[in-house]
């Protein structure tokens, strides 16, 4: 059996890996790497010792250039868009390292996620299932094409075969009217795929001025902490509880006062908060993705102090 040398539109370079995995009959990541690695160089010793990473390899196999890759095939622009609005030079650097090629392949959800009516058109269109970047968005729990709601199974399971191998099922407790109905789960997806297909950057310090003056709009008469504690009390409201354990485990059970990581973040220490946070305070305090959006990647017009 062989494996396909393209991807499919909008196929993780993960659930690539996993392709192979499965037309080779290997086990594992590792033991595609190696054996592409082996195959590339017919033996060569050298190849085990300083193997080549496998974005690599598929941008040798697909024709398609790494940054290509990167682009289209991963969560990487969602994931680096802090580090993007910092400085283009600093993804560039992090892409380089061996922890910035691992991130590659992170889904970025701690299952993965399938869409069972997209399967069954895959197979009859393309003649088999894949893996799909826009389902493992963070906090994704419908499919954006079919509007049913997503299934899911291990994580791991996306590095070994395709989706209709999975016997993925949709989780009870994401599945309900309520949740699925969520105007907010909604914007929070609608944000982190705008920033993901658009590759926006994202510069926390410009979020967090933006931030804490509409938070001072909303609750003048508050302190500057009171004000994080109600923004944090709004985020609990607001998104049901068991979609937060889904996107961030520690976002779980938010003990107001002792929540000391966005805390931190909005005194204006150097704390920094990963997109996805970022999103779901700057949302929870601007109210439509639309809005969000704007405070979250404008530019600036004149240059704002630190706060
Ligand atoms: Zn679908």
């Amino acid at each position: 059996m062989t494996y396909r040398t393209q991807l499919l539109p909008d196929e993780p370079l993960a659930g690539y890996r996993g392709h192979i995995c499965f037309h080779l009959d290997l086990s594992g990541p590792s033991e595609v790497t190696a054996s592409l690695n082996a195959g590339y160089t017919l033996g060569d010793s050298r190849a085990y010792r300083c193997p080549r990473p496998f974005i690599e390899l598929a941008s040798e196999i697909t024709g398609q250039s790494f940054l290509e890759l990167v682009r289209l095939h991963s969560m990487w622009p969602l994931l680096s868009a802090v580090k993007r609005g910092e400085s283009f030079q600093q993804e560039d650097v992090l892409l380089a390292t061996e922890f910035g090629k691992t991130d590659l392949f992170r889904t970025s959800r701690q299952r993965a996620w399938t869409c069972i009516e997209c399967q069954a058109e895959d197979l009859a269109f393309w003649g088999e299932s894949y893996w799909r970047r826009a389902h493992q968005v963070p906090g994704q729990i419908k499919c954006p094409k079919h509007g049913v709601p997503l299934a899911c199974c291990s994580r791991g399971l996306i590095n070994t075969g395709n989706p209709d191998h999975a016997e993925a099922t949709g989780p009870e407790e994401l599945s309900t009217r309520e949740i699925q109905g969520n105007v907010w789960i909604d914007a929070f997806v609608e944000i982190c795929s705008n920033i993901l297909e658009n590759r926006f950057p994202i510069n926390q310090v410009t979020c967090r001025n933006r931030l804490l003056k509409q938070l001072e709009g909303i609750w003048p008469g508050k302190s500057p902490d009171e004000r994080t504690y109600a923004l944090l009390e709004k985020l609990t409201d607001v998104f049901p509880l068991a979609w937060r354990s889904d996107l961030d485990r520690t976002l779980a059970k938010v003990k107001l006062q002792g929540y000391s990581g966005p805390v931190a973040f909005f005194r204006g220490s150097n704390a920094r908060l990963s997109t996805m946070r970022l999103a779901l305070f700057m949302l929870t305090a601007f109210d439509t993705a639309d809005e969000t959006l704007k405070a979250m990647t404008e530019l600036e017009t004149s240059p704002t102090a630190l706060q």
